[in-house]
């Protein structure tokens, strides 16, 4: 036995025949290495990539200390006095007060201003008196109030992004405050795609009996686009060896390829031969619903994501092991798993032990709490059922039926971008 076949075998509970969604993830997850090479871009243009590299200040953010708020600083000893101070000159964003505060001086103050030097605590405007150049401060002000310090967001030469790090809006405005206008990220990761089998007709030609539009190379294509990587798109494949046989060949040059249909028992015989002939290519049939088989595996060093034909099959198996493969592979290091939230069921579940399901359920929001329903039709190939859904319902592997009440696992599909 040899590469991916010798390290899921040594798995806890390993059985190609009957696996469970949470081996299954994990017997991935182990083959996978990220990739290595980088790019550098302009920072406007790491949106959304993975970064490759760690971000170390040069600069304290803010670089001076300034004023939170519109007001007057003060030095807070002379407030104890509870005399009328006196103002000495304005400090605006970018325009520093040149002086020093004395005794019983003040200055005005807008916010971002460099606090003046001698003073400490600032007074916001709404609660001062003032009199020709005179202003009163009440009391019950606190020492420091309203200053933000230098360093207090980002400190110099202390790191604040790691590499594998996502880039979002919030890293990209945290790295321009940084002064920093090129960053190393990773190169996307490139992804081939195809659909297999007769049966499939393309956009534009006319239905013959027995055919169905290929809908799941545009599920695929959106999916994909989703993630941010490089789609290349090779099209729909024939049942054929030969056809096969190119077209995977052709596939293995990018960095991982995912394909619908041709996995089900009655096709896999021929295509498994293909596979041992190109590559090592395992054949997994995973205690789920919908989705049971699935190809998982290398081809040269190109990783392989046979799914199943079925239109629903084929989202819910990119999204519980294709999306999360395909990311780490990218380099990301932070948190991408999907989030697992509790809801109440507002109705009976048929569910067996043994398989974990994924039913598609509406969430709604009803006498204060987040309850779910299915969306009725559960067939693995009424893809309206996941248009119509705005979560999977996911029923874990030993769970039986459910009863209206109890409380189910979701997963969110907005949090799917
Ligand atoms: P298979 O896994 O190839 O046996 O296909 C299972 C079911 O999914 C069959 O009813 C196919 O017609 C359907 N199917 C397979 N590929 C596609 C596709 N690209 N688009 C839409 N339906 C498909
Ligand atoms: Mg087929």
């Amino acid at each position: 036995m040899s590469g991916i076949a010798a390290i899921v075998s040594c798995l806890d509970g390993y059985d190609p025949d009957a696996l469970r969604v949470d081996t299954a993830r994990e017997a991935v997850r182990a083959c996978l290495s990220p990739l290595t090479d980088t790019e550098v871009v302009k920072v406007r243009d790491a949106l959304g990539r993975v970064l490759a590299q760690e971000i170390v200040p040069g600069i304290d953010v803010p670089s001076h200390d300034n004023s939170a708020m519109d007001g007057y600083a003060v030095r807070f000893s002379d407030l104890q006095e509870n005399h009328p101070l006196r103002e000495i000159g304005t400090a605006l964003a970018g325009k520093p007060f040149a002086g020093k505060l004395g005794a019983g001086e003040c200055v005005r103050v807008m916010t971002g201003a460099v606090m003046p030097a001698g003073a400490d605590t600032v007074v916001i405007q709404e609660v001062v008196k003032r009199t020709a150049d005179r202003i009163s401060v009440p009391p019950g002000q606190k020492k420091a109030q309203n200053v933000r310090y230098a360093g207090e967001d980002l400190k110099i030469g202390v790191p604040v992004l790691a590499p594998g790090k996502f880039l979002r809006p919030a890293e990209i405005g945290l790295i321009a405050s940084l002064g920093i206008g090129e960053v190393r990220v990773k190169r996307r990761l490139r992804v081939a795609f195809f659909s297999t089998g007769d049966e499939l007709a393309s956009i534009g030609s006319k239905l013959k009996e027995g055919e169905v539009y290929d809908s799941n190379r545009y599920t695929l294509h959106g999916m994909l686009a989703r993630l941010g990587v490089e789609i290349i798109d090779l099209g729909v494949v024939r049942d054929d060896p030969a056809a096969l046989e190119a077209a995977f060949r052709k596939a293995s040059q990018y960095d991982a390829v995912v394909t619908t249909g041709g996995v089900s028992v009655g096709e896999a015989d021929f295509v498994k031969q293909l596979m041992a002939k190109l590559g090592e290519v395992l054949f997994w049939k995973i205690a789920m619903r919908p989705g049971r088989p699935m190809a998982f595996g290398k081809i040269r060093n190109s990783y392989l994501f046979g799914l199943p034909g079925n239109p629903v099959a084929v989202m819910v198996t990119f999204y519980q092991f294709v999306r999360d493969a395909l990311l780490h592979l990218s380099g990301r290091t932070d948190d991408y798993a999907l989030p697992l939230l509790k809801a109440v069921s507002s109705e009976n579940l048929r569910k067996v032990p043994g398989r974990t399901e994924f039913q598609r359920g509406v969430l709604f929001h009803e006498g204060g709490e987040w309850k779910v329903r299915t969306t009725g039709q559960q067939g693995s190939g009424v893809l309206r059922s996941m248009s119509e859904a705005n979560c999977f319902i996911v029923l874990e592997h030993e769970r039986g039926k459910v009863e209206a009440g109890e409380l189910v696992p979701v997963q969110i599909f907005e949090s799917l971008v």
